[in-house]
C-alpha cells in the first residue's frame, strides 16, 4: 500500500491558496434564517456507506458522499473502498452521491483540459453504477486553483473545500468550508464547537470524514464520535440534508429574496 499523498505546504503554496479563496468566487448566502447541516464522505471507504449511513438514517437522515470511481474495490490507509453494491444501497437509501474526480488528482497541480476528462470520466463511471448526474463536487485534498474554481463552476452547483468554518452570509458556493470529523470520541470538542456556533447565528454548516471504524486512519473517525456529533446536531434541533438539497433549498430562498 503506497503513502497517501500529501499537498505541498510551503510559503508560495499557502500563498497560493489564500489567493485562491478570493478568485473566482461565486457568491451566495448561506445565512437565510435557517441552521442548515450536512454531513459528507470523501472518497469514499465501505466503513462510511455502511456503518456512517446507517448512524445517518437512525436520526432520519440522508447524507452525501463523494466519490473517485477509481477506487472501486480498492483498499488503501481508509481501509476497504466503496463496492459497485455500496453505491447502489445508498442511493436507493436516498443518499447524494457527488463527484471527487476519478482518480483523486490535485486540482490546484492539474490544467483544466485533465480536469474536464476527470469529473467527465467519473461522471461515465457513476452513471454505469446507476447514480443520477452529480451537483455536488468536493476537491480532492481540498486542493483547487481559480482555473480549477471556474472550469468546475460550470458543471455543479456547489464545490467543497477542507477549511473549517460555517457558510454564512458571504459564502463561496465554488469553495465552501466543511468542517473535519476525525479521531476518537476525545476529539469531540471541535465538531461540537463548530456545531455550538452554528447554533448562535444562521448559517450552513457542511461536515466531512472518510472511513467510520473502531479504528479509524488519519482522516476518519470512530462510530462513537460520528454518533456523538450526529446527537449534538440533533438535540440543536438544525435541519439536516444533503449538500444537493441543502443547496437547491438555499438557492431557492435567495432567488425569492
Ligand atoms: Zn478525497
Amino acid at each position: 500500500m503506497s503513502a497517501p499523498y500529501i499537498p505541498t505546504s510551503g510559503l508560495i503554496s499557502k500563498l497560493k491558496r489564500r489567493l485562491t479563496r478570493l478568485q473566482a468566487r461565486k457568491s451566495m448566502d448561506c445565512a437565510q434564517g435557517r441552521f442548515l447541516v450536512s454531513f459528507s464522505f470523501d472518497d469514499f471507504p465501505k466503513s462510511a456507506a455502511q456503518t456512517g449511513a446507517e448512524i445517518l438514517q437512525s436520526f432520519g437522515w440522508r447524507g452525501t458522499y463523494y466519490t473517485s470511481a477509481a477506487f472501486e474495490n480498492t483498499s488503501n490507509h481508509l481501509g476497504d473502498l466503496f463496492s459497485a453494491a455500496d453505491v447502489s444501497t445508498l442511493i436507493a437509501n436516498g443518499h447524494e452521491i457527488g463527484c471527487h474526480t476519478e482518480n483523486h488528482i490535485d486540482c490546484a497541480l492539474n490544467p483544466p483540459v485533465i480536469i474536464e476528462r476527470e469529473i467527465r470520466r467519473n461522471q461515465n463511471r457513476l452513471r454505469a453504477l446507476g447514480a443520477p448526474i452529480p451537483t455536488s463536487f468536493a476537491f480532492p485534498y481540498g486542493e483547487t486553483s481559480a482555473a480549477a474554481k471556474t472550469l468546475l463552476g460550470q458543471h455543479y452547483t456547489t464545490l467543497r473545500g477542507v477549511r473549517p468554518g460555517i457558510n454564512r452570509r458571504f459564502a463561496d458556493a465554488h469553495q465552501l468550508s466543511a468542517v473535519a470529523i476525525e479521531g476518537t470520541l476525545a476529539d469531540k470538542d471541535t465538531p461540537l464547537a463548530y456545531a455550538d456556533d452554528l447554533g448562535a447565528s444562521p448559517g450552513w454548516l457542511i461536515f466531512y470524514t472518510h472511513d467510520v471504524r473502531d479504528t479509524p486512519g488519519e482522516w476518519g473517525c470512530t462510530p462513537e464520535l460520528f454518533k456523538a456529533v450526529c446527537t449534538a446536531v440533533d438535540e440543536a434541533g438544525f435541519e439536516v440534508l444533503p449538500v444537493g438539497k441543502a443547496m437547491a433549498s438555499l438557492s431557492v430562498m435567495e432567488k425569492a429574496a
